[in-house]
């Protein structure tokens, strides 16, 4: 237990160890703004163009039933305007299905992009630390108190945040 208790850094702050957690300990007692960087993950829904594309063929069933049923009440222009709308509509299923799929394949592309930023945000977040006193989160190896800025950043694995924040630190150190 004693060796756990001296594993912690002093706080830049108040130069006291016994209110000193490491992130997770902290963000697990409830203090939110010491959660781990949010993972990316493609937050693009297909769900609409299905509905809606669903919706469209429904109107294809629905004008081709017309278009078979009525042919006696209505005229040969009328049946052609009822054509074209039919092909029109799985046209625009057909382009919809397509455009949903490039922006998965897109999204899943800007996912991966952001997975090193995602990697270093959460190594740097190892190495931090929080004091309940002092309600700070800061970092030991160059006793720094991070800003509520440079936290959230990191939090939300803002591209060229974790970058700021490892070179600030590179630069404090061989200081
Ligand atoms: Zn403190």
């Amino acid at each position: 237990m004693s060796s756990v208790e001296s594993k912690k850094p002093l706080c830049p702050v108040c130069n006291q160890s016994d209110q000193v957690m490491a992130m997770q300990t902290a963000y697990d007692a409830g203090v939110a703004r010491c959660a781990p960087p949010t993972m990316p993950t493609r937050n693009i829904s297909m769900m609409p163009y299905i509905i809606f594309s669903v919706i469209l063929v429904g109107i294809c069933i629905v004008l081709i039933l017309v278009l078979i049923g009525s042919e006696s009440n209505i005229g040969s222009i009328a049946e052609y305007i009822l054509l074209g709308l039919t092909l029109l509509s799985i046209i625009t299923a057909l382009v919809l299905s397509y455009y949903a799929f490039q922006r998965v394949v897109k999204g899943d592309n800007e996912a991966t992009l952001l997975f090193p930023a995602w990697d270093r945000a959460t190594a740097v977040w190892r190495t931090l630390y929080y004091c309940k006193r002092d309600d700070a989160v800061f970092d030991p190896k160059n006793a720094s108190v991070l800003t509520a800025a440079q936290v959230s950043a990191l939090r939300s694995v803002e591209e060229g945040a974790v970058q700021t924040l490892t070179a600030h630190a590179q630069k404090q150190s061989v200081s």
